[in-house]
């Protein structure tokens, strides 16, 4: 079967919506079907199981060439250090042509992880028009699902702000052509504390310009919430929730510092949260209970690589020591949010199930667990047995995007590889030239 072929049957499988109990999977024109495609070829998945693409709800490909980067100048103290002294040198170091690199990357390696749409959020103050154009083919290239935005924030003064709303702006329209049928596009903000109100209320004009919810960092750390409350005298999420972004496909991302009364504004709202545990705790900035944060919570990477098996991991020993009662099936309602999320961006209600109808975004994995997996098990499985490396394919919209672990061809992997290997070191000699912002 070659990558083009979006019409197959998948033979055997132990399929999660069947129990975990063998049954064939038909895909045809993208879509599974319930009756076999006469004459389509047949993929042998006996002894798999096979799930509903994951969906990374919340990540930042610009950060997939940073592993190995130069120690910072001086040691961060505290997470404004972080984003001073790492990430805001890091994302002003980026070209165009290093966020496509980036992008396809990250998406690249996403895809390997079972990840067939990822949420983005997308930084490149030095080269902003045209950035979310560059992580588009990234992503395209790759071929999985992306639903992407820029960070748009006042950290880079008025200029920065105007050409962040500008990019988003242009970037919305010009998704309307119905060219880039994988892509759906936000308005993004970096997070409350460096957007002042006449940004926000720019970036709530383009949401209701385009009819979409905005992503945002809220409440990562307490100095959110601090500068919102000195500089104008509310909290993050109130400043927000008085703009109107609290709105139909919002993403909070983090929201570890947020009080009680603005977790029962989420749900009131029904927006929807990003928990990245393990981003959580590698910048020590405290622990998002995640029962407290309303019924759409779902799991992210924070840009630490896109194996949701990790993070999915993390959430739960993070969730068991906070609490002994914390149920690995948190971590699957956590999952199916984000396929929630996805399904409700691409206008498509089956996304993320293997229903006749549903776009096969579909992925397949080795059973590696030594006991049997059974429906009632599976979250545990999930937790203990199971990972990333034993993804097998992975198909977006029927096109297999991996199969017996190789990739489809028009990936090119082994070129994107090693550009992405000579891309590093020239960010990393431009990260190097940039002074702690
Ligand atoms: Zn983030």
């Amino acid at each position: 079967m070659d990558a083009t072929n979006s019409t197959f049957t998948l033979r055997g499988g132990r399929r999660a919506d069947r129990g975990f109990v063998a049954a064939d999977l038909h895909v045809a024109h993208g879509r599974i079907v319930a009756a076999p495609p006469l004459g389509a070829p047949e993929v042998d998945a006996r002894g798999c199981l096979v799930l509903p693409g994951l969906v990374l709800g919340h990540t930042h490909l610009y950060s997939a060439l940073s592993c190995g980067m130069p120690a910072p100048p001086e040691r961060p103290c505290d997470f404004p250090d972080i984003l001073r002294l790492v990430w805001w040198r890091l994302d002003r170091a980026l070209d165009l042509e290093l966020c496509e690199t980036s992008a396809a990357v990250g998406a690249w390696l996403a895809v390997r992880c079972g990840v067939t749409t990822l949420v983005d959020h997308h930084a490149s103050p030095a080269a902003i028009g045209g950035s979310l154009e560059a992580v588009t083919r990234g992503v395209e290239r790759a071929g999985l699902r992306g639903v992407l935005c820029y960070e748009i924030t006042d950290r880079n003064g008025p200029e920065g702000a105007a050409a962040g709303l500008a990019e988003t702006d242009h970037f919305l329209t010009a998704l309307r052509d119905g060219r880039h049928p994988l892509i759906r596009g936000l308005v993004g903000g970096h997070a409350p504390f460096t957007l002042g109100d006449d940004t926000l209320r720019a970036v709530a004009d383009l949401c209701d310009k385009h009819d979409v919810g905005f992503h945002v960092h809220v409440s990562e750390d307490t100095t959110d919430d601090r500068r919102a409350r000195a500089d104008y005298g509310r909290s993050p999420l109130t400043r927000l929730d008085d703009a109107g972004l609290l709105r139909r496909g919002t993403i909070i991302g983090h929201g570890v510092h947020l009080s009680g009364f603005e977790r029962s504004r989420l749900a009131e709202r029904g927006v929807f949260v990003a928990h990245n545990p393990r981003s959580n705790q590698n910048n020590h900035v405290g622990y998002a209970v995640p029962g407290t944060q309303g019924p759409n919570v779902m799991l992210g990477t924070d840009g630490i690589g896109a194996d949701l098996f990790a993070e999915g991991q993390a959430a739960f020993y993070a969730g068991r020591a906070h609490d002994r009662d914390f149920d690995a099936a948190r971590v699957q309602q956590m999952l199916e949010t984000s396929r929630r999320y996805a399904a409700e961006r691409f206008g498509e209600p089956l996304l993320g199930t293997l229903e006749p109808g549903a776009p096969a975004d579909v992925v397949v994995l080795d059973d590696r667990s030594p006991t049997p997996v059974t429906a009632g098990n599976w979250p545990w499985q999930f937790i203990f047995t199971q990972s990333a490396s034993a993804v097998r394919d992975v198909y977006v919209a029927g096109r297999p995007r991996l199969l017996n672990r190789v990739a489809a061809p028009d990936v090119r992997e082994a070129e994107l590889l090693a550009t992405a290997r000579d891309a590093a070191p020239r960010l990393w000699a431009r990260l190097e030239a940039i002074p702690p912002g």
